[in-house]
């Protein structure tokens, strides 16, 4: 049996270098992130926020999300890790 093929091909790749959690809205409402690689644009426009799923409310620094949200270093941030011994 061959495994399922996954929609977005090629997107896993990028994902895994964006925390599930984030999120942004704008002028709109919520921004659905389809395009990692623009996520980094996108956060330099003063009309998006970023937002954390697991942070309802919470404004997240640009900084933060440069050097956490938005890298491989996701997992190491401490609210993440709240969220996984949630089980
Ligand atoms: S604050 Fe932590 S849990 Fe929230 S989006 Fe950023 S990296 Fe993910």
């Amino acid at each position: 049996m061959l495994p399922p093929v996954g929609r977005g091909f090629g997107l896993p790749n990028l994902r895994r270098n964006v925390c599930p959690h984030f999120y942004m809205t704008g002028s709109r409402g919520a921004i659905p992130i389809q395009a990692p690689h623009l996520l980094k644009a996108l956060i330099r426009q003063d009309a998006n926020i970023s937002r954390c799923q697991l942070r309802g409310g919470v404004h997240l620094e640009q900084g933060y999300v440069n050097d956490v949200c938005l890298t491989p270093r996701f997992n190491q941030c401490v609210f993440y890790e709240d969220e996984l011994t949630k089980g």
